[in-house]
């Protein structure tokens, strides 16, 4: 198979940091991938595939960590998208998409009863703190380690510049550790307003984790002789495991949940529903952005909600993964080659056992690069609605090849 070569990307890069601080910042830094197998920019994209601007094809299975759904350019969504552009975004005023989204949200959301939007996830993560301290009187909020919900000061994994107080009110417990939540829990008895979570464990640079049975029933019980909210952050699992919420998928009963992500396929939304009783709180604490507002991402989101449910998409994008899953896992075995593929089918996190460096992994995926996948060496794949069949065939022949490449680099 013929490999890619990247020179204009890197050209770019090097453009790129003149004028801004290490070129491309955070986790889209070609250095968080494999330096010098992967592009460094994209030109465009369509359905599964991109092209990046030296005019390599991919099919990409990070779908702009999580966005992109039903698959970038998906017609139906830019049509609606087009039509409210087309009538204006940016207004002084809420748009009349502003109630038809949240009543068609509240409405497919289960057991949820407002919501309201913000941009990125971690105005939303944020915003459910700020309720559910402002809701209780309480400081805490719990969380599992390595669990990530955001990029604002109170959770970000940087302590870079900034003051550790932010941290001092959140608290951390082993995912599926309930003995040590309710120690936690004990040992800052009346302070804890929350306890926050992903709808299954996907922490940063780690295996994922389900959660055990009955731990949604379990906590839920806590929380209710606390006086503790439940929150999920479902930014990155929404819509990719049951269209109502990744909690009806677990049988969860969280007091508000966090969206983002896949909601609009790419355009930029974020929302937070909860429950009728914090409905007041939501509407005393202070939440605004310049751009909260823009209609254009909620005709998009709409469009794309309801695609989500027409299509039956979270059934699809299961069954497109498992065939990757048993697919990869096969590959493994039959070389000798141990992993951990782990998640759900539809956000898989595939791991060299003993890698723990990721430098086999970045060896691996630099190379699935390099041949057409795109695919990342420590953060979970998305798949999409876009992903066919055939996708995952193409993918599977260009992963046995690097399982083969793997083995001869590590000698594993
Ligand atoms: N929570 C989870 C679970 C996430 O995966 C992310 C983004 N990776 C966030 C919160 C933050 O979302 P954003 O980057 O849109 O602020």
């Amino acid at each position: 198979m013929t490999e890619y070569s990247f020179e204009k990307s890197y050209a770019m890069l090097e453009v790129a940091r003149q004028y801004i601080p290490n070129g491309i910042y955070g986790p889209r830094t070609p250095t968080f991938m494999t330096y010098g197998s992967y592009p460094c920019f994209i030109d465009h994209g369509k359905g599964s595939h991109i092209w990046d601007v030296d005019g390599n094809e991919y099919i990409d299975y990070m779908c702009s960590f999580g966005t992109n759904i039903l698959g970038i350019c998906n017609e139906e969504i830019d049509q609606e998208a087009i039509r409210q552009m087309q009538k204006g975004d940016c207004f002084t005023l809420p748009s009349s998409r502003w109630n038809e989204m949240a009543e068609y949200m509240v409405n497919l959301i289960e057991g949820q009863d407002w919501v309201v939007f913000g941009k990125n996830g971690s105005d939303v993560t944020s915003f459910a703190t700020t309720i559910a301290r402002g809701y209780t009187g309480k400081n805490k909020v719990i969380m599992a380690h390595g669990a990530y919900h955001g990029a604002h000061f109170w959770c970000t994994h940087s302590d870079f510049g900034i003051p550790k107080e932010y941290h001092d009110h959140v608290l951390y417990f082993n995912y599926n550790d309930l003995d040590e939540l309710k120690t936690l829990i004990d040992e800052n008895r009346g302070d804890v307003a929350a306890i926050m979570l992903t709808p299954f464990h996907h922490p940063a640079l780690g295996d994922m984790v389900m959660p055990a049975q009955g731990f949604y029933k379990e906590i839920r019980e806590i929380c209710n002789r606390d006086g503790i909210l439940m929150i999920i952050d479902d930014i990155r699992c929404g819509f990719r495991l049951n269209p109502h919420g990744s909690h009806v998928y677990f049988g969860a009963e969280p007091d508000m949940v966090c969206f983002g992500k896949a909601m609009a396929n790419g355009y930029p939304i974020a929302a937070l529903t909860g429950k009728e009783n914090l409905k007041t709180t939501a509407g005393t604490a202070y939440f605004t952005g310049t751009h909260f507002f823009s209609a254009v991402p909620m005709a998009a989101s709409l469009a794309c909600m309801k695609i989500i449910v027409r299509d039956g998409v979270t059934d699809y994008i299961n069954e497109m993964g498992t065939i990757l899953k048993s697919g990869i896992q096969q590959q493994a075995a039959s070389q000798g080659i141990h992993i951990n593929y782990t998640g759900h089918p539809a956000i898989p996190f595939m791991r060299f056992v003993g890698d723990d460096d990721f430098s086999v992994s970045r060896y691996f995926c630099g190379e699935a690069a390099k041949r057409g996948v795109f695919l990342h060496p420590h953060h979970n794949w998305f798949l999409s609605a876009a992903h066919s069949a055939d996708d995952i065939q193409k993918t599977l022949q260009v992963t046995e090849e690097c399982f083969a490449l793997t083995k001869k680099e590590f000698k594993k």
